[in-house]
């Protein structure tokens, strides 16, 4: 699926599964939600049938914070699908609540520069980009 973003950059964007519908309905409200084991307590995403640590099965997604350290970061110069425009930042954020629970956001908008590993982050929501809310990671 893809959307423009306003700027006239294509967007690639998910397509929702039965794992991660949740997710991005969340999304669309303004929450942040990750699966969360309700055996061990561990959260992890992106969603998995099975908790990575227990192998339980009851992960219901619960919301976090929406807080979270950037944990590094890519520059894309050069098109992987014909669709997608570049140059394109893309960020790997690490959520405050559990050491390890990484989320991919994209970084449209943000400069190489101003980027520092370690860096607090929040979530915002971007509704920009066609059928689906992306949560993005800003500074
Ligand atoms: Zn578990």
């Amino acid at each position: 699926m893809s959307g423009s973003d306003g700027s006239g950059a294509t967007r690639v964007v998910p397509v929702p599964d039965d794992l991660s519908r949740e997710f991005w309905t969340a999304a669309a409200q303004g929450r942040l939600v990750v699966r969360r084991c309700a055996d061990c307590g561990t959260f992890h995403h992106p969603p998995r049938p099975l908790c990575p640590s227990c192998r339980g099965a009851d992960c219901p997604f619960t919301e976090v914070s929406g807080r979270a350290r950037l944990h590094s970061w890519t520059r894309t110069e050069h098109s992987v699908l014909p669709a997608l425009a570049v140059p394109y930042v893309c960020l790997v954020v690490e959520l405050v609540e559990q050491e390890g629970l990484y989320l991919v956001s994209d970084g449209i908008g943000l400069e190489l520069g101003e980027l520092r590993q370690g860096m607090a982050m929040h979530v915002v929501f971007d509704a920009s980009a066609g059928e689906l809310t992306l949560p993005r990671f800003v500074p």
